[in-house]
């Protein structure tokens, strides 16, 4: 099929997806243009796509996109079509799609941090979505997945095995990848540690999860929401404490006075990162997880995090190697020391995506997914 004014990218065909045109007005599922793999790119039949707190960022417009765009980045499928110089996938094979996109040979990449990358990918400046008349719609974070099919940088694709249905395996992509690489490759948590989670959504979920595997002697959940608390009693927390409660006494007596070696802030709540701070023993790091709204600012003292020798850490992406970190998430997955089913809120069909964003706005939901081809699911 050829297309008629985008100027690189001529073969493709039209897919449904979820249009996003402003903070607004609702998604619209319609037919939109989606342009075939070019060299070193990949298409993928989208199975599922679960919803991520910075998809409901961007549609609220808390943070800043240009409009017309798709979002959707936790997402799950089977490969459908290759583009040039991609030798080591095959049409057919199931696989994890992420917003990580590395070019493999910038400074960060050869460095081993990927999610660091600053290499470029459209150098036409044309991503592979548009509308009927060849107007570029955006590609949101690069992904796009509120779709039944995507186009995508070879980097972004991790195979895996069969065994993992593809509607749970849409949570490792950026959910539980973020989440447990946060503890174990952004703070290395130590076996024994004190470790506050402010935030049991989808992600801070993932946090206590991975608190347990590292082995951390308290695991202490804070959130407003019983469901999502009684959640991460089940996922391993030893204390779940609700905001509104006093959670520097709460921390206090579970850690015997010592205070968090670790608090991870995996909510967008600014006011999350300065009660972070007074959760912090001497020597603890602070790691940001979560994203506020564009703009945030926070105070601290400096002479106190100085004087108590205190860390802050950014964590994007759980500082992943997607390639690495995925299969072990899909092993400890089938040997039951990782939850992922029980994640899953509800399953909502595309066109219902804006009951699903709702669900998702209430905040009483874990994770909501799109379910956008049945058939590959089972
Ligand atoms: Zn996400
Ligand atoms: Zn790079």
């Amino acid at each position: 099929m050829e297309h008629v004014n985008s100027t690189a990218r001529t073969s493709g065909a039209t897919v449904r997806a979820a249009v996003w045109r402003g903070p607004r007005s609702p998604l619209s599922v319609e037919d939109v243009w989606l342009a075939d793999p070019g060299s070193g790119e990949v298409g993928v039949r989208i199975a599922a796509t679960a919803i991520c707190g910075s998809d409901l960022a961007y549609v609220d417009g808390h943070w800043e996109s240009s409009s017309p765009a798709v979002f959707g980045h936790e997402a799950a499928g089977v490969v459908d079509r290759l583009g040039p110089g991609v030798t080591d996938l095959a049409v057919g094979d199931r696989v994890v799609v992420t917003l990580i996109r590395s070019c493999g040979s910038c400074r960060r990449c050869i460095a081993g941090a990927p999610v660091g990358c600053s290499g470029r990918f459209a150098p036409d400046g044309f991503g592979p979505l548009s509308d009927a008349r060849g107007s570029e719609i955006r590609q949101g974070l690069g992904v796009a997945a509120f779709a039944g099919a995507v186009t995508v940088h070879r980097s972004q694709v991790v195979p895996v095995v069969p065994e993992i249905g593809l509607d749970v395996a849409a949570l490792l992509s950026c959910g539980a990848l973020a989440g447990v690489g946060a503890v174990r490759n952004t703070a290395r948590v130590a076996p024994g540690s004190f470790v506050v989670v402010l935030g049991a959504g989808g992600v801070g979920l993932n946090v206590v999860q991975g608190a347990r595997l590292a082995g951390a002697a308290k695991v202490i959940a804070v959130d407003p929401d019983q469901r999502r608390l009684d959640a991460s009693l089940r996922l391993g927390a030893s204390a779940a404490v609700a905001v509104g409660d006093d959670v520097r006494d709460k921390v206090r007596s579970v850690t015997e006075g010592e205070m968090a070696d670790y608090v991870f802030v995996a909510t967008a709540a600014v006011s999350a990162i300065e009660t972070g701070f007074e959760l912090l023993a001497r020597m603890g790091t602070l790691v940001l997880v979560g994203m506020p709204p564009s703009g945030a600012r926070v105070s601290l003292d400096p002479v106190m995090v100085a004087s108590a020798g205190q860390r802050i850490l950014g964590s994007k992406m759980g500082s992943a190697l997607p390639a690495r970190d995925i299969p072990a998430l899909v092993a400890l997955y089938r040997e039951g020391r990782l939850e992922l089913d029980g994640l899953i809120t509800a399953r909502y069909a595309l066109v219902e995506i804006e009951e699903a964003l709702r669900s998702t706005r209430s905040g009483d939901s874990l994770r909501n997914v799109i379910i956008t081809d049945e058939s590959l699911i089972a």
